[in-house]
């Protein structure tokens, strides 16, 4: 019954509990809900699926699918928050030929001053790719000393590299760059390293950014007018295929609604 999940609602098994914006009773607590994933062309929604997950991570994927099920091929542009931003979510996108503005969850706080004069965090380290090595910021070498493999919720393998410093003891730096009592250890994933830096690319391009303001008036805009405006805010039906068919009714009516003759 619970499927993966961690929870499930008694008055409706398929629902999973999650925390929402709506806490009337301000103790944060969890309710039964479904996960909606929209995409939207224009506020016309042109893709929706229902999920039990409650994060947006993994939900990526069956969505494009949904979508490729639809339209019988993949949509040229995706754009999405860093809610999406994954590594599986990246490979996904680039195998699919799919032109991509999908934000890291570091997306924002590496443009900040602060985080770019942080010479201790490691994505300021300087990484020499002729030598595969990283250079720590008192220009001690570290060098490669393991890789390990990491699996996903979903199944999906990730290769893992430590680079170690060789000697931190007595580091004049050591007060800002770790805490570790033996010397410090990085861990990087170079895969998602290489899809984060082109989507750094894409999203600071010019298209990107007329992309990403279209996506806060677009997908964004479309959940406020169904959510606020036409104060959609709980299912009526319970059990996921009825709140497939109910979300498709709200789809149809939002879309309908939409069409100035
Ligand atoms: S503490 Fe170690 S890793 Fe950090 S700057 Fe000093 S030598 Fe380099």
């Amino acid at each position: 019954m619970l499927g993966g999940r961690n929870s499930f609602s008694k008055t409706d098994p398929d629902a999973t509990f999650m925390r929402t914006k709506d806490d009337h009773m301000q103790n944060g607590q969890l309710k039964p809900c479904y996960n909606w994933q929209f995409s939207t062309n224009n506020q016309f929604v042109v893709n929706f699926t229902v999920t039990q997950t409650t994060t947006d991570t993994t939900t990526l994927i069956d969505h494009l699918k949904k979508y490729e099920e639809l339209y019988g091929d993949y949509p040229q542009v995706a754009t999405a928050d860093s809610g999406y931003g994954s590594e599986e979510n990246y490979e996904f996108l680039e195998e699919n030929k799919i032109d991509s503005y999908v934000k890291f969850s570091y997306f924002h706080k590496e443009q900040s001053k602060k985080f770019k004069s942080n010479i201790f965090h490691k994505d300021n380290l300087y990484y020499n790719e002729n030598e595969d090595c990283y250079y720590c910021p008192m220009g001690q070498r570290m060098n490669k000393s393991g890789t390990t493999v990491k699996q996903t919720t979903t199944g999906y393998k990730q290769f893992v590299t430590y680079y170690k410093a060789q000697n931190c003891t007595s580091c004049p730096l050591r007060w800002g760059c770790h805490k570790s009592p033996n010397d410090r250890i990085i861990e990087v994933n170079r895969n998602l390293e290489k899809h984060k830096q082109r989507a750094r690319e894409n999203l600071l391009s010019e298209n990107g950014v007329k992309r990403r303001r279209q996506r806060c008036a677009d997908v964004e805009a479309t959940f406020g007018i169904i959510k606020q405006n036409k104060g959609f805010r709980r299912f009526m039906l319970r059990g996921k295929p009825k709140v497939e068919i109910e979300t498709g009714l709200i789809a149809i009516a939002h879309n309908l609604s939409k069409i100035r003759v």
